[in-house]
C-alpha cells in the first residue's frame, strides 16, 4: 500500500510538472479531485493503483467503438438483432461488455415510423459499458430538459431532419435502466462486414441524436 501511495504521487507530481510546462494551470476541480483522493488514500479508503486501472479502463477500452459493434453485429445477425432487443445486457454480455451490477441495458430499434432518442432529465445517466462517458452535451440543462419538451427541435439543432410522418419517442435514462438506440441499416450496405458497418455507427446515433453514417461517406 505505501509504494502505490508513493507511485501514486510521483505520477501526479510528474503530471503537475507537465501541466505547468505547458503553462496551463490545474482547474479548481481537478485540485479538488486530488486533494480528496490525497486524503481518502491517506486514510486508506481507497487504493491508487485500483483507481488509476479503471480510469485506464474508460480511457482507452470503454468507449462507443464497443457499441458500435454491437449495433454492426445486429444489423448483420438476425439472431442477435433478436437477443438483443429481448434482453440487451445479456446480449452485450456474450460480447464481452459486462454492464456494472443492477445495470439494466435496453435496446430500442429506430424504424421508418419511429425514431428513439435518449435523456437523462435528472443527470447523466447513460450505458457506460457500451458507449463510455457521456458527452458535455448529454449533461447540459438545454439537452436534459428540451430533448423532453421539444425532441423534434433538439433533432434539427443536431442536424437530424426525419419525415414528419416519423413518430419521435424519448427514453429516460435511469440510474437503474440505461437505453441503446439501434439505428437503421443505411442503404447500399449489403454484403458488408460487422468491421465495416461499425464504421458507419457514430456515437450520437446509438443514443438517437445522429444518424449512422451513409455508405458512401465511408467509401
Ligand atoms: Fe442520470
Amino acid at each position: 500500500m505505501a509504494t502505490h501511495v508513493h507511485d501514486h504521487q510521483h505520477a501526479h507530481d510528474q503530471h503537475a510538472h507537465d501541466q505547468h510546462a505547458h503553462g496551463s494551470e490545474l482547474s479548481e476541480t481537478q485540485l479538488r479531485v486530488r486533494a480528496l483522493e490525497t486524503v481518502l488514500t491517506e486514510k486508506g479508503y481507497i487504493d491508487p493503483a485500483a483507481l488509476d486501472l479503471i480510469i485506464e479502463a474508460y480511457e482507452t477500452k470503454v468507449g462507443p467503438h464497443n457499441g458500435a459493434r454491437v449495433i454492426a453485429r445486429a444489423w448483420s445477425d438476425p439472431t442477435f438483432k433478436r437477443a438483443l432487443l429481448e434482453d440487451a445486457s445479456k446480449a452485450v454480455r456474450t460480447m464481452g461488455h459486462e454492464s456494472r451490477v443492477g445495470d439494466h441495458l435496453v435496446a430500442v430499434e429506430n424504424t421508418p415510423q419511429l425514431h428513439n432518442i435518449v435523456v437523462c432529465t435528472l443527470c447523466s445517466c447513460y450505458p457506460w459499458e457500451v458507449l463510455g462517458l457521456p458527452p458535455v452535451w448529454y449533461k447540459s440543462a438545454p439537452y436534459r430538459s428540451r430533448a423532453v419538451k421539444d425532441p423534434r427541435g433538439v433533432l434539427s439543432d443536431f442536424g437530424v431532419k426525419l419525415p414528419n410522418e416519423t413518430q419521435i419517442r424519448v427514453w429516460e435514462s435511469t440510474a437503474e435502466t440505461r437505453f441503446l438506440v439501434l439505428p437503421m441499416r443505411p442503404g447500399g450496405t449489403e454484403g458488408w462486414s460487422e468491421e465495416r458497418l461499425a464504421q458507419l455507427v457514430t456515437r450520437d446515433c446509438m443514443i438517437g441524436t445522429g444518424l449512422p453514417k451513409s455508405a458512401q461517406e465511408i467509401a
